[in-house]
């Protein structure tokens, strides 16, 4: 090995589900939202002058934590803006995270969390989900680096009650708590009202799911003042403009559309709740959902089998070969034609 090859940082990756380039396939593997983005954005995006990427994006993306702060009714200063969820995961964990206790989170979860905690190198400890796949609140209640908690779980779906999220902050007063609420849009709890209570409190969303525009890459982080600053800190030390101008501005008229955004999301979890009860019929068994996907397992079929012959069939779902889970699919909630066929090609397969 080179010298200069012994210096290179070296992390294992997060792994995200394939983009296939095909035509004609049905893509039910990274949780996007089948509904287009609302009306309004299109109009907005049309409208666009072009000449106004000549100039740099305003790095406080004011329009758009402003349209947020009037719907999650905060102060603007509470909000901050990222790159997807992910680049705000990230930017808070390398801001929070420098104790040299482990971070905890939960054995099975977004499996980015440690791949961040690899590349700042920060300690973690990973508590098992128990037999039901449910966070053991127990496990929080020792002294850590911080705690982060996705609410709803991905990839299993479940969403834990405000209340547990209440008692996972009594117990770590003194560190950063960071609450995940990528997929709480589809029927989960948000703990949005509890940062009235606890200033060591950041919940984190986006734009990806259920404002169906995980092309733009827009997330954002909420909590008290003092951690927002300290997030923007981190940001402006390493770059100032994230937000590109069209993200900023086609984000903020996502928002302003509630009735498109209650719609299609109304729609979806309808759609959910169809495909567990035809999956039942099937032989599968899913877990409780409160997101736009649905975590499921064959009575008799193993799991790999069936997302390899779905594959062929050009149907993408998502599967992880790891302990516990590999024996079940995360799928995620199409259009109802897209549901339907996967239903009929799981027929055919099993
Ligand atoms: N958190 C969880 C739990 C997720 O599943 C995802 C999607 N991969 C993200 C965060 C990141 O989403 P995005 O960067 O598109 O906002």
């Amino acid at each position: 090995m080179k010298l200069w090859e012994q210096n290179i940082r070296k992390v294992k990756p997060y792994v995200p589900g394939l983009q296939p380039k095909e035509d004609n396939i049905i893509k039910l593997n990274t949780n996007e939202n089948p509904y287009p983005p609302a009306p309004g954005v299109e109009r907005v995006m049309e409208q666009m002058k072009l000449d106004k990427l000549r100039l740099y994006p305003d790095y406080d993306s004011t329009e758009l934590v402003n349209e947020l702060a009037k719907e999650k009714r905060v102060d603007p200063e509470q909000i901050f803006i990222g790159v997807g969820s992910d680049d705000v995961l990230g930017m808070a964990f390398l801001t929070y995270f420098n104790s040299d206790k482990p971070v905890l989170f939960p054995d099975i979860t977004y499996s980015f969390y440690d791949v961040w905690c690899e590349l700042y190198k920060i300690p973690y400890e990973r508590p098992m989900l128990d037999e039901n796949f449910r966070i053991v609140k127990q496990d929080y209640y020792k002294e850590n680096g911080g705690v982060v908690i996705a609410n709803p779980n991905a990839p299993t779906s479940i969403c834990e009650s405000t209340e547990f999220i209440r008692d996972i902050l009594e117990h770590n007063q003194d560190v950063v708590v960071i609450v995940d609420e990528a997929y709480v849009d589809f029927g989960g709890a948000s703990s949005i009202d509890l940062l009235k209570e606890y200033d060591n409190l950041l919940v984190v969303q986006t734009f990806s799911k259920s404002r169906s525009l995980a092309g733009l890459r827009i997330g954002y982080a909420i909590g008290n003042k003092e951690l927002i600053e300290a997030l923007n800190i981190v940001k402006f030390s390493y770059n100032s403009y994230t937000m590109n101008t069209a993200s900023i501005v086609l984000g903020a008229e996502a928002v302003r559309d509630k009735e498109y955004f209650q719609n299609t999301v109304n729609q979806i979890i309808e759609q959910r709740e169809k495909t567990i009860q035809e999956l039942d019929e099937l032989g599968f068994t899913c877990l409780d959902s409160k997101a736009n996907f649905v975590f499921a397992t064959h009575k008799s079929v193993p799991a790999g089998k069936i997302y390899e012959e779905l594959q062929k069939k050009k149907i993408y779902v998502r599967y992880f070969n790891k302990p516990r889970i590999n024996n079940f699919l995360r799928i995620t909630i199409g259009t109802e034609e897209e549901m339907n066929q996967l239903i009929i090609a799981l027929g055919e397969i099993l």
